[in-house]
């Protein structure tokens, strides 16, 4: 089976994680703060705080802005389900946004409208990249800024994307940004996460609660140095730490995160060219937005969504869905959610397919997939 997506290995990589496992730190050496201090470098961010997961990364910054029980926070309607999980990790009300059903992105317009009716504001609102491309961000913190609310980018998919020619993670129009570093994402270490902001303020405490509230730098101490082994937990904090042997792995991904994002745009643009006369239509482009290509999304009539999708699993094709809307999930559900509130993230749901797309795949596998779907409107052109 070919997946939607995957990660790419070099002997370099496993050269740079060999280097790691024969050395005398397995965790807390240096290798974290380089990968730290890269991705910084590389989203033009002041700061950058590896995590053991974007998942942790995400329940951080929550903490961070100090989200509590008393508080709301919106998320976007088609995410992950951890973009809103890390809400709750922290008591908190979670509500959603909908989308736009051509792009899979947050709906400026639908969230403009939600802060003129609502009675009671959230404290932040989570946005989500999805497939590489980022939201509008300035519209987005444009309104944000007026009524006060926080914002978090989960840019798990973005990784090498960018956004009116700033990198996604320089955090210009946010509070912070999570990337991912899980197996399907832009780049890996395993697992892994890290976390964008420019506010110094935040990222003490974002490494605080991903470092069991532990202190230690003499001059933040509540209470005066008793001796060399002297360190303070001053908040409850969780052990979210990223260990060295994969940030090794990150650091040496991140060297080729440029081009994997090049071939992945060719391979994008491949498939857009190979499906222009299908029904099928691809994810619309935004003009200041230029995507990592982290997945590629169709979308078809609904009414046929779910036989091309078996179709494609048939043959051989990993096909999958990026996302159900998280308000159609029983435990939000449960809450009260309701996913009918949030048609265009129903619309955009029940009509998208991602098809496969890595830095490495062979091209002859997308004219396979187009083969496939060509077929299958073919044998049902009834309904083509
Ligand atoms: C993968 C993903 C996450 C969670 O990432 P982990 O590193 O696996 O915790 C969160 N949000 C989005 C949008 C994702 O795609």
């Amino acid at each position: 089976v070919i997946p939607y997506s995957r990660q790419n290995v070099t002997e370099e990589d496993i050269e740079s994680v060999v280097k790691v496992l024969r050395s005398d730190f397995l965790t807390q050496g240096t290798v974290v703060s380089e990968f730290e201090n890269a991705l910084a470098e590389y989203c033009h961010s002041k700061h950058g705080i590896a995590t053991s997961s974007a998942t942790a990364a995400l329940h951080v910054a929550c903490l961070s802005l100090d989200v509590t029980k008393d508080d709301l926070v919106w998320v976007s309607a088609i995410s992950f389900v951890a973009s809103a999980n890390c809400a709750k990790y922290c008591q908190a009300d979670v509500d959603f946004v909908d989308v736009d059903s051509q792009t899979g992105l947050i709906s400026v317009s639908a969230l403009d409208k939600k802060f003129q009716v609502s009675k009671r504001l959230p404290k932040v609102l989570i946005v989500v990249h999805i497939a590489g491309q980022s939201c509008n961000m300035k519209a987005i913190s444009e309104l944000c800024e007026r009524y006060k609310v926080r914002v978090i980018e989960d840019a798990s998919h973005a990784l090498g994307g960018r956004y009116a020619n700033e990198p996604v993670g320089s955090c210009r129009y946010s509070d912070m940004s999570v990337f991912s570093f899980h197996p399907v994402k832009p780049i890996t270490s395993g697992e892994g996460g890290a976390l964008m902001t420019n506010d110094s303020g935040l990222a003490k405490r974002a490494r605080l609660f991903a470092c069991h509230g532990i202190e230690r730098s003499e001059n933040s101490l509540v209470h005066p140095k008793s001796g060399e082994w002297y360190y303070e937990q001053q908040i409850l904090g969780f052990n979210y730490r990223l260990s060295d042997i994969h940030a090794a792995l990150g650091l040496s991904q991140l060297k080729r995160l440029d081009l994997m994002v090049s071939e992945r745009a060719e391979l994008a643009q491949y498939y857009r060219e190979a499906l222009a006369d299908l029904p099928v239509e691809c994810l619309e482009m935004l003009a200041y937005s230029q995507s990592a290509w982290h997945l590629y999304i169709i979308k078809v009539d609904p009414g046929i969504r779910t036989s091309l999708f078996s179709f494609l699993r048939q043959n051989g094709f990993g096909v999958n869905l990026h996302y159900m809307p998280i308000p159609s999930q029983p435990y939000y559900e449960e809450l009260g959610a309701k996913a009918s509130d949030f048609p265009e993230a129903i619309a955009y749901s029940n009509s998208a397919i991602s098809l496969p797309l890595f830095y490495g795949m062979n091209i002859e596998v997308i004219d396979q997939v187009v083969f496939i779907i060509r077929k299958f409107f073919t044998t049902n052109s009834s309904i083509s």
